[in-house]
């Protein structure tokens, strides 16, 4: 008998990474559908004291495994911990972020207990009949959204990407049960020498945490143009973000790419500036709160998206833009 949905939860340096806790917002709706209950996994070295704030985010039980073995993420001993979790507890189902560490991970932890995994879903849901996760994912480079289902093995897999998922508001009061699991490591458990750790020097942007995306496609016609869109994202509060089209073209940091390939985002306002409106690109944003679309073309598929549709030309829009919002800001 499987039982219950189990979350894998990153940390990183001791941080809970933001897609664990989406992962558990997710997870309370197949759970309630099922009837059971949300249990998140934690794996590190003293990784305890983050497990009430995975309860105040939907979790009703915690388990962890804490070793120096898992301090830094390794694919063999993280591998090997939650193996034997599955294989000691049966889950029904384990989410993973799609994050660097969740592609690596999964993947060898499907092969180890012999079942799926899909990959880079953006809807899950459980079948009102059979009781299967159904895992909906793009495919054939986006033109169809495919719904795969595990039916001959358990436990049923998926990795989702940040972003997708929505997180429960934080609850305090909340309370939950957390459980140490024991794993016996040997030395040869690590199959790797971890050397150095060195850490990114950029200043990281996450535009899945602004609340006001401005973002730029191929129609805003130079590099130089993003400078543009900043003044009006700098006024709104917000990031400018971009298509795929200007990254591949140099024009901006690949971190900023909003779509199928970049990140998905659902801020508060979505500007969508010279950009057509590719079914890759409106994967990535078409949940967001407001979109408003700006293109000279009156048959552009972003308009099918937006909540404000203007048509004309990016470069005499934009500019008015910024002179009403920031007399308004003034
Ligand atoms: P275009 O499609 O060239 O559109 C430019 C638009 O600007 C046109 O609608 C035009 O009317 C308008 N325009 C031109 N000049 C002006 C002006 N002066 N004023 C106003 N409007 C103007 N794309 C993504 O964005 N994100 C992804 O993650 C992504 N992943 C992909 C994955 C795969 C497997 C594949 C095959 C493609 C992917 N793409 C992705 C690419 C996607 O298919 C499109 O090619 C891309 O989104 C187009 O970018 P764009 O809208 O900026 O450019």
């Amino acid at each position: 008998m499987n039982r219950d949905i189990y979350v894998v939860v990153e940390q990183v340096d001791g941080v809970v990474q933001k897609v664990g806790i989406e992962l558990i917002g997710i997870a309370t709706k197949l759970a309630a559908d099922l009837e059971q209950k949300v249990v998140a996994v934690l794996l590190g070295d003293k990784v305890k004291g983050l497990a009430d704030t995975l309860i105040q985010h939907g979790a009703e039980k915690v388990i962890y495994v804490e070793d120096p073995m898992l301090g830094v993420y390794a694919t063999e001993p993280y591998t090997k911990a939650l193996n034997a979790i599955i294989e000691a507890k049966n889950p029904e189902i384990v989410l993973y972020g799609a994050t660097s560490i969740g592609r690596d991970l999964a993947p060898r932890v499907s092969a180890r207990v012999h079942t799926g995994l899909t990959a880079d879903c953006t809807k899950l849901e459980i079948d009102p009949e059979t009781k299967l996760l159904l895992m909906t994912r793009p495919a054939f480079g986006g033109n169809i959204m495919a719904t795969i289902i595990c039916k001959e093995h358990k436990p049923q897999m998926a990795t989702v990407r940040p972003g997708v998922m929505q997180a429960l508001p934080k609850d305090s009061s909340r309370t939950g049960e957390v459980e140490e699991f024991k794993v016996d490591f040997a030395p040869e458990d690590m199959n790797i020498t971890i050397r150095e750790v060195v850490k990114s020097t950029h200043a990281k942007v996450d535009i899945t945490e602004s609340k006001v995306l401005v973002s730029g496609g191929r129609g805003i016609g130079s590099a130089e143009y993003f400078d543009v869109l900043k003044e009006l994202a700098d006024e709104l509060g917000g990031l400018v973000t971009s298509s795929r089209a200007n990254v591949d073209a140099g024009w901006i940091g690949r971190e900023r790419q909003v779509g199928q390939t970049g990140k998905t985002v659902r801020p508060d306002l979505y500007m969508a500036c010279g950009i057509s409106g590719a079914i890759q690109h409106l994967a990535g944003m078409e949940d967001s709160e407001f979109i408003i679309a700006i293109n000279k073309d009156t048959h552009a598929p972003i308009f099918g998206v937006a909540d404000l549709g203007i048509v004309g030309d990016v470069h005499k829009i934009i500019p008015l833009v910024i002179e009403k919002v920031k007399a308004i800001n003034e």
